[in-house]
């Protein structure tokens, strides 16, 4: 439905614009699911022009400083390149190709790895993955050749597109075929590697849309395999070859792994999931496991990154768009169990100051004490707008001096919304949380989930850190990723995105949703998928009672923290290097933590035990998977005998 209404241009919007005014109860039905309360009262609010009544907060005027967006900054491959042998190489033949998409999937799933230009460099790396091509029109014979001897001398060479180069008989295939058709990769072959796909939606990943395949371009594959390919076409034709050689493997993949992580991480996916929300989508995370399942079978020292704090199954983030009059004062009731509960949770707070179309003005004096006491029993406020518009993502950008009180959004119609901007709502309403409620904001959700390409560079500038502001399916992932200038550019930002997994507006009742929310809660938990729940405060009743059950059923095995909590450390994790090297029978792991954090899960081979550690008496605690630091200083060494 959300994809519906982005195809729409302005003309169409306008020409709509009048047949929906009048048509509001129908509207109801094309909305994306994930959205403010479809139950407010419409009916009884202005429809026309602003109502000038007088403000909240008479003596609350900011924020004072301008909001400047500095343009975007190429993000040089060099930033990856640094590291040890025992890391996986990653061959880049083309610097302009979707290499950083490749490099944060695999940040995020925990591989160490660096990239490089040089060949030689690259062979000094028992794990080698040729990225984005491997032909002679991007290496010399000498390289191809070198290559080529790598599998038969005990190393594994992973390449996308394989192209050329005179490698059939080393990777096993007849033919490489351009094949734009394709839209599904299946795990036909039982294989260690891939094992762990049990679930559907494992076995069969998607690449495309299978209505329109052939807008994901650069799609192949091989013919006449001379083993049985690990995963095929719908068609059956081969999307990847494994071919084992002497330690390791010959993986030729038949597609741009760089290429899908971007359309994923890029909120571009147009049709590829198969659904929007409340599903279990893990088409991106299935490469990225498998790219960690080929390292750890064939590096010699595999230590990984978890994903969870403290060894944990699955990290929970439980979140509400307060965006509706009745749910500022029903937050406190969630708030209240949750507390006692044990779990902090992360409000998404609308300041709406100004009463339109949707809802009276509820942010006014009687929010005050709902913010005080959701901060005083340890959750996090977070901005979620001032003015909720489903246009959001066409708003302008606006100038970065927008403040209170003069900035006056009014969304007019559905479709409609006068006075507003994107600095506007992220500057004006991160400012009266933080003056209101005595918090620094840091995280944001729009309305309606609707998503402008400029929101990335908009958060930076305005002082933002995390984002939830797409859902887990839309991006083809669970995991959480990090965003780029304008959702496009080769330039990454500091902020990162934590997609929403579950909601509560699709039908049936968010309680009748229970068992397969536990049952995505365990599918996600093989991995160390991200739980993030979206529960609206509108009504308490069955969604509290959702909320409950799903803490019970979960807690043996689940993270609980605030979207702020988790997206701290996940930054943190995401800047630690792993290197590590072998003398005698001794393993031993060098990790660089530049941030703080505490609970860093090590996956390391489950032979290894554990000697010594420098410095000395730091809190190490052995999972039958993980080893779990428990502070992380900025240099530790762990020596293992294996
Ligand atoms: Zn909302």
């Amino acid at each position: 439905m959300k994809r519906n209404w982005l195809y729409f241009g302005v003309a169409g919007a306008v020409a709509l614009a009048l047949l929906l005014w009048t048509a509001n109860q129908a509207l109801e039905t094309v909305m994306d699911p994930v959205d403010g309360p479809s139950a407010t009262d419409s009916a009884s609010l202005p429809e026309a022009l602003p109502v000038r009544e007088a403000l909240p907060f008479p003596t609350l005027r900011g924020p004072l400083h301008d909001t400047s967006v500095p343009p975007p900054l190429p993000t040089d491959w060099h930033r990856y390149s640094a590291g040890g042998t025992n890391r996986l190489a990653v061959l880049l033949t083309k610097t302009d190709s979707a290499w950083l998409g490749l490099a944060h999937g695999l940040r995020t799933i925990g591989v160490p790895f660096l990239l490089t230009t040089n060949t030689a460099q690259a062979l000094a790396h028992r794990v080698v993955f040729v990225y984005p091509e491997l032909s002679g029109a991007v290496l010399d014979g000498t390289a191809i050749r070198a290559l080529a001897a790598h599998p038969r001398t005990g190393g594994s060479l992973i390449a996308a597109n394989v192209l050329g180069g005179g490698l059939e008989d080393l990777f096993g295939f007849r033919e490489v075929v351009a094949s734009s058709s394709h839209y599904e990769i299946g795990f036909a072959t039982q294989h260690a590697l891939t094992a762990g796909f049990t679930h559907p939606h494992e076995r069969v990943i998607r690449v495309a849309e299978p209505s329109n395949p052939s807008a994901i371009a650069g799609k192949r594959h091989y013919t006449g395999p001379v083993v049985p390919p690990l995963a095929v076409y719908e068609d059956g034709t081969a999307a990847i070859l494994l071919r084992p050689w002497e330690a390791g493997y010959a993986c030729a993949l038949g597609f741009d792994p760089g290429y899908l992580l971007t359309i994923g991480y890029h909120n571009r996916e147009e049709g590829i999931a198969r659904a929007y929300v409340n599903q279990f989508e893990p088409s991106l995370d299935v490469l990225l496991r498998l790219f960690k399942e080929l390292y750890t079978a064939t590096a010699p020292l595999p230590v990984t990154l978890g994903t969870v704090p403290f060894g944990r199954k699955l990290p929970v983030v439980i979140t509400h768009d307060v965006d509706y009059a009745r749910s500022v004062t029903n937050a406190l009731a969630y708030a209240e169990y949750e507390a006692g509960a044990g779990v902090r949770a992360t409000y998404f707070v609308q300041t709406k100051y100004l009463r339109d179309f949707n809802d009276i003005a509820f942010f006014g004096e009687g929010a005050v004490p709902v913010l005080q006491r959701l901060r005083a029993l340890g959750h996090e406020l977070a901005s979620h707008t001032v003015c909720h518009s489903m246009r959001f993502s066409s708003f302008p950008f606006g100038t970065g001096t927008e403040r209170f009180p003069d900035y006056q959004p009014f969304v007019r119609t559905p479709l409609l919304t006068l006075g507003a901007s994107v600095l506007g709502e992220l500057r004006v309403s991160k400012f009266l949380l933080e003056k209101l409620g005595g918090q620094e904001i840091v995280s944001f959700r729009p309305g309606h989930l609707s998503n402008p390409y400029s929101l990335p560079q908009a958060l930076v500038a305005t002082g933002y850190r995390f984002s939830s502001s797409v859902t887990a399916n839309d991006s083809l992932t669970h995991l959480p990723f990090q965003l780029v200038y304008d959702r496009r550019q080769v330039a990454e930002t500091p902020i990162f995105e934590f997609p929403v997994a579950i909601e509560d507006e699709e039908k049936p009742l968010l309680f009748e949703r229970l068992p397969q929310a536990i049952a995505l809660a365990h599918q996600l938990a093989r991995y160390g998928g991200l739980m993030n729940i979206l529960i609206h405060p509108d009504i308490l009743g069955h969604k509290l009672q959702f909320e409950q059950e799903f803490v019970v059923a979960v807690q043996h095995f689940a993270w609980f923290g605030t979207l702020n909590e988790y997206a701290s450390w996940w930054i943190a994790r995401n800047e630690v290097s792993v290197d590590a090297e072998l003398t005698g029978g001794s393993a031993h792991v060098t990790l660089t933590a530049p941030q703080p954090l505490n609970g860093l899960p090590l996956q390391i081979p489950p032979a290894w035990k554990l000697q010594s550690v420098e410095p000395a008496g730091l809190k190490i605690t052995q999972t039958s998977s993980a080893l779990i630091i428990d502070q992380v200083p900025l240099r530790v060494r762990l020596h293992f005998q294996r």
